[in-house]
């Protein structure tokens, strides 16, 4: 196994990297910087990034089934427009939540495009957990740019993962210290039977953050905090294996490459009270003997 540093993305002071996503068609990984209002792409045939900056707050971002670009922006999912970074919003949330924003987003098995939010508290970020608890919800975009509330009371929305049998979805509310089970309904969206599958106690690992499935079923989790990605059987509730980095806010990850056997992962150096010079990376690491699935992309 080999880890390694994508040196050409952009890094600074407060760059919030999440939401990887491995786009098949052009062969790139895109990914947000949150509070930049920025979206990433890689090409990893040019080792080039570019990105656009969207003027908002941005927490996920995903191709859609025609070749578009969605995001789920402040409090609007929306198109993107990669030339101008224009948006054009199609459905908002939290309208009645001014402080609240989007955080991480994934699609399901069915195209439809999952995102939950968080309550800014507008505290100082070097505060452990500056949100206000409670304020958050989970939010699907169905193709007809309708929007269903699935999951009220979240702390920090975040990871999100499908079993490849589509009867299973891992959600982690990251405050919550653990990664959650629920019974899937794929044709509806609808969840059932909400359950703790991986205990994840904030004394070892900090709070679980963004997350990925491998082909075996297994759930890469990113502790924000810990420098590290800990791969969990959801079955057992078992650690199976552990990588570490050199960037103590681990943010999230996702398999990609052509063969889906590099775990691209993202980091942050928000938050960070001191110098470390690759936090607000993204690395890849190769030759890990597990391949991923390909992503979920927005039915449009
Ligand atoms: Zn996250």
């Amino acid at each position: 196994m080999s880890i390694e540093v994508i040196k050409s993305t952009s890094r600074g002071p407060g760059a919030l990297l999440e939401g990887p996503h491995w786009d098949p068609v052009t062969q790139t990984l895109l990914y947000v910087d949150i509070y930049s209002g920025k979206v990433h792409r890689y090409t990893p045939a040019t080792d080039s990034v570019e990105n656009v900056d969207v003027g908002e707050f941005v927490g996920a971002v995903v191709p859609t089934s025609s070749g578009k670009t969605i995001i789920a922006g402040r409090h609007h999912y929306a198109f993107l427009d990669w030339k101008t970074g224009s948006l054009i919003k199609i459905a908002e949330v939290d309208a009645d939540k001014p402080d609240n924003r989007f955080n991480d987003g994934k699609c399901d098995p069915m195209g439809r495009f999952w995102a939950g939010t968080l309550g800014e508290s507008g505290e100082s970020p070097d505060k452990a957990v500056p949100v206000k608890p409670k304020q958050g919800s989970l939010f699907c975009l169905h193709s007809d740019h309708t929007v269903t509330k699935h999951v009220e009371n979240v702390d920090i929305s975040n990871g999100l993962a499908w079993t490849s049998d589509h009867k299973t979805m891992y959600y982690i509310d990251s405050i919550a210290g653990g990664v959650d089970a629920f019974d899937y309904n794929n044709t509806t969206g609808a969840l059932s039977s909400r359950r703790r599958v991986i205990k994840v106690p904030f004394e070892e690992e900090s709070l679980p953050d963004g997350m990925a499935i491998d082909e075996e079923g297994m759930l890469w989790v990113a502790s924000y905090g810990k420098s590290r990605i800990n791969r969990y059987n959801p079955a057992t509730g078992k650690k199976l294996q552990m990588l570490t980095f050199p960037a103590t806010n681990v943010t999230s990850c996702c398999f990609g490459g052509p063969n889906y056997d590099i775990l691209y992962v993202t980091t942050s150096s928000f938050q960070l009270t001191f110098d470390q010079p690759l936090a607000g990376s993204i690395f890849a690491v190769k030759d890990l003997g597990v391949k991923g699935l390909p992503a979920n992309v927005y039915q449009d």
